[in-house]
């Protein structure tokens, strides 16, 4: 089967590179699309999700935070604001930043930015979701 290589990189660094994907399912802000060898050129920003790489069986799973993908035939680059790979994911962190974004969606109070606490709660059930496929 063809593939693809992939790779994610944050402002930080590479997060996750593969020679070898059959599939990379990945969550752009119009939706999820699915990438094979041969796809079409395409640049489109990303969701807050997380990002699913498929060979021989197996799937890979990095939290990506925002950003952008660039579909080459060949090639998936994905430039996020931040990534992370299973077992980088600080679950306890995690769990945290859900409660506090939790706390603030449920205040019925002036000056709380419900938009920037819904986000937050994006962030932290994606790594939740994420650390479980290590
Ligand atoms: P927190 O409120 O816990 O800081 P956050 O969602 O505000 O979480 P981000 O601004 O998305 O954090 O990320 C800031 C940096 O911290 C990035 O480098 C990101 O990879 C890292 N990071 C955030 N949460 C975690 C986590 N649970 N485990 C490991 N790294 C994390």
């Amino acid at each position: 089967m063809e593939t693809v290589r992939v790779s994610v990189v944050t402002p930080d660094g590479a997060v996750y590179e593969d020679e070898g994907v059959e599939l990379a399912v990945l969550k752009t802000v119009e939706g999820e699309i699915g990438v094979k060898a041969k796809h079409i050129p395409l640049l489109a920003p990303l969701a807050i999700g997380p990002a699913r790489f498929l060979k021989g069986g197996k799937e890979a799973q990095v939290s990506v935070i925002g950003g952008f993908v660039e579909v080459r035939p060949d090639q998936v680059t994905i430039l996020a604001e931040a990534a992370e790979r299973p077992e980088q994911i600080d679950l306890s962190r995690a769990e945290k930043a859900r409660q506090r974004a939790e706390e603030r969606l449920h205040k019925q109070q002036e000056g709380i930015d419900k938009k920037r606490a819904e986000i937050a709660l994006q962030r932290a059930i994606t790594r939740m979701n994420v650390a479980k496929h290590r």
